[in-house]
């Protein structure tokens, strides 16, 4: 026998596969800023701040005030259907549909989870662009997971979205719809369990939030604003995650907006998260950690690291040592982990680490002090990490529902 248990296991490396559908072996992943498509949905109230859809109105010889009752309709009772408002008169119906209230998202597809616990929503853009949300009951909340572009020009090659490249940005209202439909859902009892209300929205769907930054700070400000501005919901439950676009943490940061930052780390060194993540080639772990410190500092808002657990890749105790090692040097209590089992795209030969070394990255973590919770994964019998129902759905496999019954 081998005098080392503890022999080292090979280190699997993000390069020992090329992207998917790459033409020859050592293709890269591609970062991308320029989205193929450049369409832009039809304009919504919920694009717009309450003074814009007066104005709207006004131009279109409406009183001002039906700017309150339309906003009202839509953030409070979560009614996007004009023919539906009883206190809209019936000569304005078709008027403010075109102008105030285009159909912007048609459902594709909906499959159930977890006892019905789990939501998750392939839906229609207006342009047959497709994006997906999950909405997912907890005891004491519940959480919906929004996109907010189509596709991803991040290329991380270990998520489904970032194999499908930046189809365009989603526009704020695009983003509130997906969060209106939500609401509804909740109030109309869709969960088992009955009848809820949304407590959560994060910005782990599709896309990268931060490469969409105007328009998902429009989205947070219709989130958080109260009725009839928004949907007045609590910014300490909206969580945005990135990759990790620094200059774009600091700007948020400034937006007087304490919502939760989640920073998509995945390895505590720049030799792994170079191949990791592509963008970790513009700015650094270093700097980014640096940033999501300046976050908290600013908004008072504990950041969240969120950490993959890939297999033989980047769940060495060493590595859980580094990262306890490089969020302790920028302070205490500042920030906690949450790492996630991989959830394995088709086709990858990466999957997620063994229980064992799980338990041991989180042991290490909390050693060092490091608050740390494995996030649970939610939906994964229906396709459930970001984009897969969008790819199974564009490959032809409609049935996904049948063919992916729970275990
Ligand atoms: N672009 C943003 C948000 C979208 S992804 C970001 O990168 O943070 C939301 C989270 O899911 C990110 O932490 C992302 O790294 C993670 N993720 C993506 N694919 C995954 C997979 N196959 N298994 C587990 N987590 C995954």
């Amino acid at each position: 026998m081998d005098s080392s248990p503890q022999r080292p296991r090979r280190e699997v490396r993000p390069t020992d596969q090329p992207p998917e559908g790459a033409t020859h072996k050592n293709a890269r992943p591609v970062l991308s800023f320029t989205a193929k498509r450049r369409g832009k949905a039809p304009s919504h109230l919920a694009d717009l701040d309450g003074a814009g859809r007066k104005r709207i109105l006004k131009d279109m010889g409406f009183p001002p005030f039906r700017a309150d009752q339309l906003s009202r309709q839509y953030f409070a009772h979560f009614e996007a259907d004009p023919a539906r408002m009883s206190d809209i008169p019936a000569g304005m119906h078709e008027a403010v549909a075109h102008a105030l209230l285009p159909r912007l998202v048609t459902k594709v597809v909906s499959l159930e989870a977890d006892g019905g616990r789990t939501i998750k929503d392939l839906w229609r853009l207006y342009d047959g662009a497709q994006v997906e949300s999950v909405l997912m009951r907890y005891p004491q909340r519940t959480t919906l997971c929004v996109s907010s572009q189509a596709g991803c020009g991040m290329a991380c090659p270990f998520c489904a979205t970032g194999q499908m490249g930046l189809t365009r940005n989603l526009s704020t209202a695009e983003i509130i719809d997906q969060v209106r439909a939500a609401h509804a859902s909740c109030r109309d009892g869709a969960l088992a369990g009955g009848p809820t209300s949304l407590s959560n929205v994060v910005f782990m769907g599709m896309g990268e939030p931060l490469a969409n930054y105007k328009t998902v700070v429009g989205a947070l400000h219709r989130l958080v604003d109260p009725a009839p501005e928004g949907f007045g919901m609590s910014a300490r439950n909206i969580t945005v995650s990135t990759v990790g676009l620094v200059p774009a943490i600091r700007k948020l940061a400034g937006e007087r907006m304490p919502v939760t930052l989640a920073v998509s780390l995945h390895a505590p060194d720049d030799d792994l998260r170079d191949d990791l993540i592509p963008i970790n080639s513009r700015w650094k772990v270093g700097e980014l950690l640096d940033a999501a410190r300046g976050y908290f500092l600013a908004t008072g808002r504990r950041v969240s690291i969120e950490y993959a657990l890939i297999k033989d890749m980047n769940d060495q105790e060493w590595r859980a040592q580094l990262l306890a090692d490089e969020l302790n040097r920028r302070g205490h209590g500042w920030v906690h982990v949450n790492p996630i089992p991989l959830n394995p795209t088709p086709g990858s030969i990466w999957t997620a680490s063994t229980r064992r070394a799980q338990d041991a990255f989180v042991r290490r973590l909390r050693e060092g002090g490091i608050a740390t919770s494995i996030r649970d994964t939610r939906g994964s019998d229906i396709d459930g990490a970001c984009g897969q129902l969008a790819t199974a759905h564009a490959e032809g496999t409609r049935c996904v529902s049948l063919r992916k019954e729970k275990r």
